[in-house]
């Protein structure tokens, strides 16, 4: 299609355990930064958002969803913006793992793979995570993971079938 070469694709995972104030919970954290996310580029599907309790020693559950973005900026410069974009949303760091008002991660992008000493693309750990892997199901079940060669459809499979063999085991 002319004119529209130069567009990056981007599945992006989105994550909140922590509201930033009473009226702003993680929900509407979540469709606060898909607006942000409307101005840097063309967001095509929001998933619906889930509820998944914390990995770690975080109590609060956390709100998860996915979009697909698509934007003129490549990864490094697309990193710095959704950084901004968590830093407007109130995002610090108390501990690993802990409570946080957004975490923006990049899973997936159009362009295979990026490795820098900051951004890895695939993200590193989405294979195994339940969280990403369900809302991106919804909006890009037949992406191909570079490295594995397996589409999100067959990951999120695969996580559900080693869970079910980890609780048979009890
Ligand atoms: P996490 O998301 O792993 O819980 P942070 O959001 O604090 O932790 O990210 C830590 C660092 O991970 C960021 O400073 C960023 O440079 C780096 N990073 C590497 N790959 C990615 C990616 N695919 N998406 C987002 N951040 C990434
Ligand atoms: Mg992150």
């Amino acid at each position: 299609m002319p004119g529209t070469s130069h567009l990056h694709s981007y599945a992006l995972s989105l994550g909140s355990n922590r509201p930033l104030s009473a009226d702003r919970p993680p929900a509407r954290l979540l469709r606060e930064v898909t607006d942000r996310l409307a101005e840097i580029g063309r967001t095509r599907c929001a998933s619906p958002l889930f509820t998944t309790p914390p990995l770690g020693p975080s109590r609060r559950l956390f709100t998860n969803g996915a979009l697909l973005l698509e934007t003129a900026l490549p990864p490094e410069e697309l990193l710095r913006e959704l950084q901004k974009i968590e830093r407007i949303m109130g995002r610090r760091r108390f501990r690993r793992w802990g409570a946080r008002t957004m975490d923006i991660d990049i899973i997936l992008w159009s362009g295979g793979r990026w490795e820098s000493p900051r951004l890895s693309i695939p993200h590193r750990a989405f294979r195994t995570r339940g969280f990403v892997l369900k809302p991106l199901l919804g909006i890009v079940p037949k992406w191909r993971d570079p490295r594995s060669g397996l589409t999100v459809r067959h990951l999120h499979g695969r996580l559900m079938k080693a869970r079910t063999k980890d609780a048979a085991r009890g």
